[in-house]
């Protein structure tokens, strides 16, 4: 285990607005990994949906822990797994407190483990859950950028949520300031290659800035390789920090208020 970063001084803490905590991930160091997450000043917790099959145990992670949210959705990756029984799931979910997201759902070109139609049916479906339940979208968008444009046209000035583990460019970037939508970055911006993801990083508007692990995947720089997990959220937060020449402080600041805006979550005391 490398040291994680020691930011137990900022009194806003962080919030990983996009972490997967589940057992198949974690096996049995899932505990560990989530106390080491609230010892490391991570005060809140998202932990999207990827399918319906797994929706129980968000359920009981989220009872377990008071600080950990869940999203309610299918990846693009398992959209041929949508159905009817599967939206009747998603819908009989929605309405509960913890849940604070529909997602994380979108579109993926690159790894197409889904077809084209089937992701695209599922996220409009998404879209609608969104809208009839009032809770904002989480959207995984990869090599997409062109079909997303166009579905949310047809929802204009409707829609609210985040474009999570951004991979577009500061020119995506300019044409998604039209949506009312949060941009997160993940331990990719780290990476010394990830130059247009940074240049992009450096452009978002501060109120509309988040931050994640995207666990188990995508650890950053400095632990690259490695499964990742919530602590390491300071990685992404210091790399924000020097790209836009400012304190982590007032990154985790920003970050902290705007995961609370999006997702309605309470305020805590210290
Ligand atoms: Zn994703
Ligand atoms: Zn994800």
């Amino acid at each position: 285990m490398p040291p994680i970063p020691d930011y137990a001084s900022i009194t806003t803490g962080i919030i990983d607005s996009h972490a997967h905590l589940l057992k198949e991930y974690f096996a049995d160091e899932q505990f560990e990994m989530i106390e080491r997450a609230f010892a490391s000043n991570v005060r809140q917790i998202v932990n999207p949906g990827i399918n319906a099959t797994s929706l129980d145990e968000l359920f009981e992670i989220a009872d377990k822990y008071e600080h950990i949210y869940l999203g309610v959705g299918v990846h693009p990756h398992e959209a041929n797994t949508w159905s009817q029984s599967v939206e009747d799931k998603l819908k009989s979910s929605l309405a509960h407190k913890k849940v604070v997201a529909v997602g994380e759902c979108g579109l993926d070109f690159f790894y197409n483990h889904s077809t084209r139609e089937e992701q695209i049916h599922a996220l409009r479906r998404q879209i609608e859950l969104s809208l009839e339940f009032g809770k904002p979208l989480i959207i995984h968008c990869r090599d997409a950028w062109a079909d997303i444009d166009t579905i949310f046209s047809d929802y204009k000035g409707k829609l609210k949520g985040v474009f999570h583990c951004y991979t577009g460019d500061l020119n995506v970037l300019k044409n998604l300031a039209q949506f009312d939508f949060y941009i997160s970055f993940s331990g990719i911006v780290t990476f010394p290659n990830a130059k247009p993801i940074q240049e992009a990083a450096r452009h978002v508007d501060i109120e509309r800035l988040l931050v994640e692990t995207d666990c188990p995947y995508l650890a950053p720089q400095a632990v690259r390789g490695q499964r990742n997990e919530p602590s390491y959220v300071w990685y992404v937060a210091e790399k924000l920090a020097e790209l836009r020449q400012t304190s982590i402080d007032q990154i985790a600041a920003a970050c902290t208020a705007n995961a609370r805006t999006l997702f309605k979550l309470p305020e805590l005391a210290r």
